[in-house]
Protein backbone atom coordinates (compact mmCIF):
# COMPACT_ATOMS: atom_id res chain seq x y z
CA UNK A 1 0.00 0.00 0.00
CA UNK A 2 1.58 3.50 -0.99
CA UNK A 3 2.08 5.93 2.01
CA UNK A 4 0.90 9.00 1.12
CA UNK A 5 3.46 10.28 3.68
CA UNK A 6 5.83 9.18 1.26
CA UNK A 7 4.80 12.42 -1.36
CA UNK A 8 6.79 15.32 -0.78
CA UNK A 9 5.05 18.28 -2.54
CA UNK A 10 6.81 20.73 -5.01
CA UNK A 11 4.13 23.42 -5.13
CA UNK A 12 6.26 25.92 -3.20
CA UNK A 13 8.91 25.52 -5.69
CA UNK A 14 7.61 24.62 -9.29
CA UNK A 15 6.67 28.19 -11.46
CA UNK A 16 3.25 29.66 -9.99
CA UNK A 17 0.22 29.96 -11.81
CA UNK A 18 0.79 33.72 -12.33
CA UNK A 19 3.98 33.61 -13.64
CA UNK A 20 3.31 31.23 -16.42
CA UNK A 21 -0.30 33.97 -16.96
CA UNK A 22 2.59 37.01 -17.35
CA UNK A 23 4.41 34.60 -20.06
CA UNK A 24 1.31 34.58 -21.86
CA UNK A 25 -0.39 37.59 -21.86
CA UNK A 26 -3.59 36.36 -20.30
CA UNK A 27 -5.58 35.17 -17.82
CA UNK A 28 -6.87 31.45 -17.03
CA UNK A 29 -10.40 30.25 -17.41
CA UNK A 30 -12.11 26.87 -17.64
CA UNK A 31 -15.12 27.97 -20.00
CA UNK A 32 -17.42 25.06 -18.89
CA UNK A 33 -20.41 24.32 -21.99
CA UNK A 34 -23.37 22.60 -20.81
CA UNK A 35 -26.09 21.19 -22.72
CA UNK A 36 -27.94 18.00 -24.41
CA UNK A 37 -25.76 16.40 -27.35
CA UNK A 38 -26.04 18.44 -30.36
CA UNK A 39 -26.71 21.90 -28.72
CA UNK A 40 -23.69 23.12 -30.35
CA UNK A 41 -21.21 22.96 -27.58
CA UNK A 42 -18.41 21.66 -30.02
CA UNK A 43 -19.08 23.70 -32.67
CA UNK A 44 -18.70 27.02 -30.66
CA UNK A 45 -15.97 25.85 -28.25
CA UNK A 46 -14.25 25.49 -32.07
CA UNK A 47 -15.54 28.80 -33.03
CA UNK A 48 -13.98 30.52 -29.76
CA UNK A 49 -11.19 28.95 -29.98
CA UNK A 50 -10.50 30.28 -33.74
CA UNK A 51 -11.13 33.81 -32.70
CA UNK A 52 -9.11 33.20 -29.51
CA UNK A 53 -5.78 31.83 -31.42
CA UNK A 54 -6.11 35.01 -33.68
CA UNK A 55 -6.01 37.31 -30.54
CA UNK A 56 -2.94 35.54 -29.61
CA UNK A 57 -4.95 33.25 -26.68
CA UNK A 58 -3.37 29.78 -25.89
CA UNK A 59 -6.36 27.72 -25.27
CA UNK A 60 -6.94 23.72 -25.22
CA UNK A 61 -10.21 22.03 -25.92
CA UNK A 62 -11.57 18.84 -23.67
CA UNK A 63 -14.08 16.78 -24.78
CA UNK A 64 -15.25 13.36 -24.93
CA UNK A 65 -13.43 12.32 -28.27
CA UNK A 66 -9.78 13.26 -26.71
CA UNK A 67 -10.72 12.63 -23.36
CA UNK A 68 -12.69 9.13 -23.65
CA UNK A 69 -10.15 8.06 -26.19
CA UNK A 70 -7.57 8.71 -23.78
CA UNK A 71 -7.48 9.32 -20.23
CA UNK A 72 -10.62 7.72 -19.53
CA UNK A 73 -10.06 5.15 -21.86
CA UNK A 74 -11.43 2.54 -18.93
CA UNK A 75 -14.86 4.51 -18.09
CA UNK A 76 -18.11 3.66 -19.09
CA UNK A 77 -21.23 5.14 -18.70
CA UNK A 78 -22.67 3.74 -15.20
CA UNK A 79 -23.41 6.18 -12.72
CA UNK A 80 -19.66 5.58 -10.76
CA UNK A 81 -17.86 6.32 -13.96
CA UNK A 82 -19.63 9.10 -14.89
CA UNK A 83 -19.07 10.34 -12.02
CA UNK A 84 -15.27 9.31 -12.33
CA UNK A 85 -15.19 10.81 -15.95
CA UNK A 86 -15.80 14.22 -14.41
CA UNK A 87 -13.59 13.94 -11.63
CA UNK A 88 -10.81 13.26 -14.02
CA UNK A 89 -11.91 16.30 -16.57
CA UNK A 90 -12.09 18.68 -13.64
CA UNK A 91 -8.61 17.90 -12.42
CA UNK A 92 -7.10 17.37 -15.80
CA UNK A 93 -8.67 21.41 -16.63
CA UNK A 94 -7.20 22.43 -12.90
CA UNK A 95 -3.33 21.40 -14.54
CA UNK A 96 -4.17 23.72 -17.49
CA UNK A 97 -5.00 26.12 -15.65
CA UNK A 98 -2.29 26.47 -13.79
CA UNK A 99 -0.68 26.36 -16.50
CA UNK A 100 -2.09 29.80 -17.61
CA UNK A 101 -3.71 27.98 -20.46
CA UNK A 102 -8.04 29.02 -21.16
CA UNK A 103 -9.72 25.59 -21.24
CA UNK A 104 -12.68 25.14 -23.02
CA UNK A 105 -15.17 21.50 -22.08
CA UNK A 106 -17.64 20.51 -24.23
CA UNK A 107 -19.01 17.83 -22.36
CA UNK A 108 -23.19 17.16 -21.36
CA UNK A 109 -22.63 17.20 -17.88
CA UNK A 110 -26.25 16.96 -17.41
CA UNK A 111 -26.49 17.24 -13.38
CA UNK A 112 -26.39 20.11 -11.21
CA UNK A 113 -24.17 18.13 -9.05
CA UNK A 114 -21.64 17.07 -11.65
CA UNK A 115 -21.57 20.71 -12.32
CA UNK A 116 -20.93 21.98 -8.62
CA UNK A 117 -18.26 18.77 -8.39
CA UNK A 118 -15.91 19.55 -11.28
CA UNK A 119 -16.64 23.41 -10.02
CA UNK A 120 -15.21 22.60 -6.71
CA UNK A 121 -12.47 20.99 -7.95
CA UNK A 122 -11.68 23.73 -10.30
CA UNK A 123 -12.30 26.48 -8.21
CA UNK A 124 -15.59 28.97 -8.35
CA UNK A 125 -13.60 31.84 -9.61
CA UNK A 126 -11.89 29.96 -12.78
CA UNK A 127 -15.15 28.41 -13.32
CA UNK A 128 -17.61 29.86 -16.07
CA UNK A 129 -20.26 27.88 -16.46
CA UNK A 130 -21.78 28.49 -20.25
CA UNK A 131 -25.25 27.10 -20.76
CA UNK A 132 -26.02 25.78 -24.65
CA UNK A 133 -29.66 26.60 -24.69
CA UNK A 134 -31.29 24.43 -27.17
CA UNK A 135 -34.45 22.60 -26.80
CA UNK A 136 -34.40 18.82 -27.00
CA UNK A 137 -36.65 18.87 -30.68
CA UNK A 138 -34.04 21.20 -32.55
CA UNK A 139 -31.29 19.02 -31.22
CA UNK A 140 -33.41 15.72 -32.26
CA UNK A 141 -33.72 17.09 -35.61
CA UNK A 142 -30.18 18.31 -36.13
CA UNK A 143 -28.94 14.88 -34.98
CA UNK A 144 -25.62 15.22 -35.59
CA UNK A 145 -24.33 11.89 -34.64
CA UNK A 146 -26.97 10.18 -35.21
CA UNK A 147 -27.57 9.27 -31.62
CA UNK A 148 -31.57 10.61 -31.22
CA UNK A 149 -32.47 7.97 -33.80
CA UNK A 150 -30.14 5.20 -32.08
CA UNK A 151 -31.92 5.97 -28.21
CA UNK A 152 -35.10 6.54 -29.63
CA UNK A 153 -35.04 2.91 -31.62
CA UNK A 154 -34.07 1.75 -28.12
CA UNK A 155 -30.41 1.45 -28.85
CA UNK A 156 -28.89 3.74 -26.48
CA UNK A 157 -30.25 3.16 -22.52
CA UNK A 158 -29.92 6.79 -20.12
CA UNK A 159 -29.64 9.36 -23.00
CA UNK A 160 -29.92 12.63 -21.72
CA UNK A 161 -33.37 14.66 -22.29
CA UNK A 162 -34.92 11.50 -23.19
CA UNK A 163 -34.81 8.63 -20.39
CA UNK A 164 -32.40 10.35 -18.13
CA UNK A 165 -32.43 14.14 -16.85
CA UNK A 166 -30.99 17.24 -18.35
CA UNK A 167 -30.95 19.55 -15.21
CA UNK A 168 -30.28 23.48 -16.36
CA UNK A 169 -27.99 25.50 -14.66
CA UNK A 170 -29.71 27.83 -12.35
CA UNK A 171 -27.63 30.56 -12.43
CA UNK A 172 -24.87 29.97 -15.54
CA UNK A 173 -22.26 32.79 -16.10
CA UNK A 174 -23.34 32.95 -19.67
CA UNK A 175 -26.74 31.22 -21.66
CA UNK A 176 -26.93 30.82 -24.88
CA UNK A 177 -30.10 30.22 -27.40
CA UNK A 178 -28.63 28.90 -30.87
CA UNK A 179 -32.12 28.12 -32.16
CA UNK A 180 -32.13 31.44 -33.59
CA UNK A 181 -28.93 32.28 -33.98
CA UNK A 182 -26.14 31.63 -36.44
CA UNK A 183 -22.84 29.84 -35.15
CA UNK A 184 -20.64 33.13 -35.60
CA UNK A 185 -23.71 34.95 -33.31
CA UNK A 186 -23.55 31.95 -30.38
CA UNK A 187 -19.59 32.43 -30.62
CA UNK A 188 -19.67 36.10 -30.80
CA UNK A 189 -21.89 36.04 -27.51
CA UNK A 190 -19.03 34.30 -25.70
CA UNK A 191 -16.51 36.00 -26.98
CA UNK A 192 -18.01 39.47 -25.60
CA UNK A 193 -18.33 37.51 -22.26
CA UNK A 194 -14.97 35.91 -21.38
CA UNK A 195 -12.60 38.71 -23.47
CA UNK A 196 -12.64 40.95 -20.36
CA UNK A 197 -11.86 38.39 -18.29
CA UNK A 198 -9.07 36.72 -20.09
CA UNK A 199 -7.71 39.90 -21.30
CA UNK A 200 -7.79 41.76 -17.93
CA UNK A 201 -3.56 40.84 -17.31
P1 LIG B 1 -22.59 19.15 -29.11
O1 LIG B 1 -21.11 19.36 -29.05
O2 LIG B 1 -23.32 19.99 -28.11
O3 LIG B 1 -22.99 17.72 -29.05
P2 LIG B 1 -22.30 19.90 -31.89
O4 LIG B 1 -21.52 21.17 -31.81
O5 LIG B 1 -21.56 18.63 -32.21
O6 LIG B 1 -23.11 19.71 -30.51
O7 LIG B 1 -23.47 20.05 -32.95
C1 LIG B 1 -24.27 21.21 -33.05
C2 LIG B 1 -24.90 21.31 -34.43
O8 LIG B 1 -25.79 22.42 -34.45
C3 LIG B 1 -23.89 21.54 -35.53
O9 LIG B 1 -24.25 20.77 -36.66
C4 LIG B 1 -24.05 23.05 -35.83
O10 LIG B 1 -23.72 23.36 -37.17
C5 LIG B 1 -25.51 23.29 -35.54
N1 LIG B 1 -25.87 24.67 -35.18
C6 LIG B 1 -26.84 25.42 -35.73
N2 LIG B 1 -26.91 26.65 -35.18
C7 LIG B 1 -25.94 26.69 -34.24
C8 LIG B 1 -25.51 27.72 -33.33
N3 LIG B 1 -26.06 28.93 -33.28
N4 LIG B 1 -24.51 27.41 -32.48
C9 LIG B 1 -23.94 26.18 -32.51
N5 LIG B 1 -24.30 25.17 -33.33
C10 LIG B 1 -25.30 25.43 -34.22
Amino acid sequence: MENKNNIHPVFDRILQRADKEKMLHQKAVVIWFTGLSGSGKTTIAIGVEKELNKLGVLTQILDGDNVRTGINNNLGFSEEDRTENIRRIAEVSKLFLNCGIVTINCFVSPTIEIRENAKEIIGENDFLEVYINTPFEVCEQRDVKGLYKKARAGEIKNFTGLDAPFEAPLTPFLEIHTKNQTIEESVEEVLNKVLPIIQNK
